[in-house]
């Protein structure tokens, strides 16, 4: 009997369990991803704020399927389903298949916002992670030479969004400000470093229980963060947050971790994607 062809398009955590559990049954599989590598991306943060290696939270498809003979993997980004054909079309040429599994993930979503989506840095990629590292690193540097006045926005470092990401990165980057920055820079005073998480709900975590809104909180304000809710950045232009009530902060690192959408592959009816999301049924189908 021939084999079924399953196509898995994106490795994060649904797709590469969907491989890993088709491993040795009766299908040939094509994992297909833009990365070679599959990403834990709830370690983003520590990669951000130096505390972790990418290579710590970065796992090549081609090691984890070394073993598979039913398992391939392919570096390609899909760019079109073509489902009266049964193909998929992607930077690396067509795949047919007889089954399809669309495990893409999201994206950071800006809203629309051009001008915050060009300055601040988003953090859905290790490479994304990196950039923040390095970044931030290079603001302690420059801060050494820097003029009063550049001095100011070198030390603020603004997190737009207190959900999951934006919580723990203020808590990794409170801890950079105590326990390694005197460390690291006995001669420099870097006391007058603030993290600030901009919030536009009432509270931080604030899809949680109240208890994680609650404690979230008070670890925050315990550890020196900043904490403004009930605003929103209406325009960054790479030096200064604008906010809804016409404030401004003057910041060279500004983080949005504000929400996401959907990584919308085209090709299907109209009517299966709204609001950027894939519409399913009870099977996820
Ligand atoms: C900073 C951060 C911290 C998080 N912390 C937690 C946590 O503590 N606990 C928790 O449960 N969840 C956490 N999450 C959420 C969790 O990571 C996501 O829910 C999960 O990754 C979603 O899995 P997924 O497989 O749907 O998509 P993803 O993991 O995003 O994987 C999508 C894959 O598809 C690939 N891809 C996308 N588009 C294409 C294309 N066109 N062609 C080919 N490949 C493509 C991507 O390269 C990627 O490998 C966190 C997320 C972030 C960003």
């Amino acid at each position: 009997m021939k084999k079924q062809k399953i196509i898995i398009l994106g490795g994060g955590f649904a797709g590469l369990n969907v491989a890993q559990k088709l491993h040795n049954k009766f299908f040939d599989v094509i994992l297909i991803d833009k990365l070679n590598y599959h990403q834990f991306q709830p370690l983003f943060y520590q990669v951000a704020t130096a505390r972790l290696e990418p290579a710590n939270i970065s796992f090549p498809f081609r090691k984890i399927f070394q073993r598979s003979k039913n398992v391939q993997v392919r570096l390609a980004e899909a760019i079109e389903i073509l489902p009266e054909s049964n193909q998929i079309k992607t930077t690396e040429g067509y795949f047919n298949y007889d089954h399809l599994v669309i495990a893409t993930g999201c994206k950071t979503n800006f809203f629309g916002n051009e001008q915050i989506s060009r300055y601040a840095y988003s953090m859905k990629t290790t490479q994304e992670a990196i950039t923040i590292r390095n970044e931030i690193l290079l603001s302690f540097e420059k801060f050494i030479c820097a003029t009063e006045e550049e001095k100011e926005a070198l030390l603020n470092i603004i997190i737009v969004g207190a959900g999951p990401t934006g919580v723990e990165l203020a808590g990794s980057f409170a801890e950079m400000k105590k326990y390694i920055l005197p460390k690291d820079y006995p001669t420099i005073d870097f006391s007058g470093l603030t993290i600030t998480i901009l919030e536009g709900s009432k509270n931080t975590l604030n899809s949680m229980s109240h208890e994680s809104q609650k404690a979230s909180k008070k670890y925050l304000e315990g550890m020196g963060v900043k904490l403004k809710t009930e605003v929103f950045v209406t325009d960054y232009d790479g030096k200064q947050v604008t906010l809804n009530n016409t404030e401004t902060i003057k910041s060279k690192n500004v983080i949005w971790a504000a929400g996401v959408t959907g990584n919308i592959i085209k090709g299907l009816t109209e009517d299966s994607v709204i609001k950027n999301r894939f519409v399913v049924d009870r099977y996820n189908k």
